[in-house]
């Protein structure tokens, strides 16, 4: 971490998980065991229907909340979808973008997590941007080159004062869920090169303002390694989010200096 120049984020993605009613118990718990003093950011990336619950939960406290992705488009005929101005008019400070589960399930492709990511700077969202590589893509040793593809594609044509708004979260695809977490130092040669990039994008003061996160398997055991290192700026936590103990603990592990 580097409080100098970019914010600490420790965000939690519930994926489709929790209920709506179960908002208000989970964030109760939460609030009773962050840490009195604040460290980080900490949000909430929720499904659509439960997003007005944590809402109300959230009131007063330090947390904050966000969805999981956004339309492409911005209003009109397409049923079931959620735009970007919707977010914002429920209070969203977040929204996940190109999470690999979206890529993998649903086909989102580099171009469309681009125009999320502009449709969300738009209406003032920052958005958590995820990419990541497959297992066979690091047994390759493409790794870098496909992140490298991955980070140009999805801030193509944003401004530089833009840039600096939007989070990176770097999620190896095969430490996803898996209960297998990138080693500190993979984790950190990951994160660095995302930085490079940015900095080869733009300039380096571009890059040392984005805050860049871990995600994939980061709990409540291994996280104090992984926030430990200078640019990883904290984490995108999937089920480890689920459990008030766990998240506040890893919350808590962004106290160290
Ligand atoms: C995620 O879904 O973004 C994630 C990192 O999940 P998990 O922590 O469960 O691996």
């Amino acid at each position: 971490m580097n409080r100098k120049y970019r914010k600490t984020i420790i965000a939690g993605n519930w994926k489709m998980n929790k209920l709506p009613s179960e908002a208000r118990s989970f964030v109760d718990e939460l609030r009773s065991l962050l840490p009195k003093t604040k460290t980080c950011d900490t949000a909430l990336c929720v499904p659509y229907p439960i997003i007005p619950n944590v809402a109300r939960a959230i009131k007063d406290s330090r947390i904050s909340f966000g969805a999981q992705d956004v339309s492409l488009h911005d209003s009109g005929a397409y049923t079931g979808e959620v735009n970007a101005a919707m977010l914002t008019d429920l209070g969203c400070r977040y929204c996940i973008v190109g999470h690999s589960e979206r890529r993998q399930y649903h086909g989102e492709t580099d171009s469309e997590v681009n125009t999320k990511v502009h449709n969300l700077l738009n209406v003032g969202i920052i958005p958590i941007i995820c990419v990541g590589e497959s297992l066979e893509q690091r047994e390759k040793e493409l790794t870098l080159e496909y992140i490298d593809y991955q980070v140009k594609a999805a801030l193509a044509g944003v401004e530089p004062k833009e840039v600096k708004r939007c989070v990176i979260a770097y999620e190896p695809i095969w430490a996803i869920g898996t209960g297998k977490t990138a080693t500190a130092e993979q984790a950190e040669e990951v994160c660095c090169a995302i930085r490079a990039v940015i900095r080869g994008m733009f300039d380096a003061r571009v890059a040392r303002s984005v805050s860049i996160l871990y995600g994939g398997s980061m709990n409540a055991k291994n996280c104090d390694e992984l926030l430990a290192q200078p640019d990883i700026d904290g984490g995108l936590i999937g089920g480890a989010s689920l459990k008030a103990p766990d998240f506040a603990r890893i919350v808590a592990g962004t106290a160290q200096e």
